[in-house]
């Protein structure tokens, strides 16, 4: 992990969380969740100066941390409440995971490829974040030993959306979802009644794919 964060960090912070506003983020816990935590302990040292920018970047393993916007984005959809227990499909860096936490809720969070799993389980260990829980799990089945969950956030692109999470989600809970092969549109599900969901089809968005089982180092 990068352990220093400098006021040039802190600086180029503020300026992304503006090109956030510009771009319609308001959501202020969000917006200041994203202020203070810093995206270079996501990436690699040498990368750090990309960090920064609006940009999905990639953190090893054909993987990527999601561009700030998609976080946002998806963080805002969620409409988080304190205390919520959120389940995450595709750890990936850990950055989201960190930002849910950060605004209050309690994270399981689950990656299929054991590499990621065990760096992101570190990092967010060390950052000290507590309400993260880390699991090397196929998100195609969920977690079903800890649901149901308030919310469900899906970070990469599934070509369906998986039964295990229709079921694992609370009745009134949310599922946000990207939807599609190459490119996905983000699917806000709601639960109305145990056997009810309505969906509501949003932007579109680019993931990597939401692939199959897991994997081992
Ligand atoms: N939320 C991440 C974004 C990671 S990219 C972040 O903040 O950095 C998507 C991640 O989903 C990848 O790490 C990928 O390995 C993982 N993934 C893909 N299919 C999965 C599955 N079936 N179960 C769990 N994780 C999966």
């Amino acid at each position: 992990m990068c352990v220093k964060d400098t006021y040039r960090h802190k600086g180029l912070r503020r300026q992304l969380i503006e090109t956030l506003k510009k771009k319609g983020i308001r959501d202020q816990r969000v917006l200041s969740a994203m202020a203070n935590l810093p995206r270079h302990f996501f990436l690699e040292k040498a990368f750090e100066e990309w960090a920064y920018q609006d940009k999905a970047f990639p953190i090893g393993n054909s993987q990527t941390i999601s561009q700030p916007y998609t976080v946002a984005y998806q963080t805002i959809l969620l409409d988080i409440k304190k205390r919520d227990r959120v389940l995450e499909v595709g750890t990936g860096s850990g950055y989201q995971a960190a930002i849910l936490a950060m605004i209050g809720a309690r994270v399981y969070t689950i990656e299929r490829q054991e590499l990621l799993h065990k760096r992101s389980k570190q990092l967010l260990e060390d950052l000290g974040l507590e309400g993260v829980r880390t699991y090397h799990r196929d998100g195609y089945k969920g977690l079903p030993e800890f649901a149901p969950f308030d919310k469900i956030i899906v970070t990469a692109g599934a070509p369906s959306v998986p039964e295990a999470l229709l079921k694992q989600l609370e009745v009134g809970g949310i599922l946000v979802i990207p939807v599609g092969d190459v490119n996905q549109k983000m699917y806000k599900i709601v639960r109305e009644s145990k056997d009810r969901y309505s969906e509501t089809i949003l932007d579109d968005f680019r993931f990597v794919p939401f692939l199959k089982g897991v994997t081992k180092e």
